[in-house]
C-alpha cells in the first residue's frame, strides 16, 4: 500500500529504498537507510499521492 507523506523523503544510494524523515526520527533522527543501513541518502520529493483540489 502507498504510503503517504507530505515531507521530504530520503532514497538510499546503494539499495534505492525510500526512507521519509518520519522514519528517519523514530530511529533516533539519523540520516540512515532503513533497510542496509547506508548512511549516504539523496534527498528527494515523493510524488503527490494525495488529491488536492485546485483553487
Ligand atoms: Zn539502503
Amino acid at each position: 500500500m502507498e504510503k503517504i507523506t507530505t515531507g521530504v523523503v530520503y532514497e538510499c544510494l546503494r539499495c534505492g529504498a525510500k526512507v521519509s524523515t518520519e522514519e528517519l526520527e523514530i530511529r533516533g533522527g539519523e540520516v540512515k537507510c532503513t533497510v542496509c543501513g547506508y548512511r549516504v541518502l539523496k534527498k528527494i520529493r515523493p510524488p503527490v499521492v494525495k488529491r488536492v483540489p485546485a483553487k
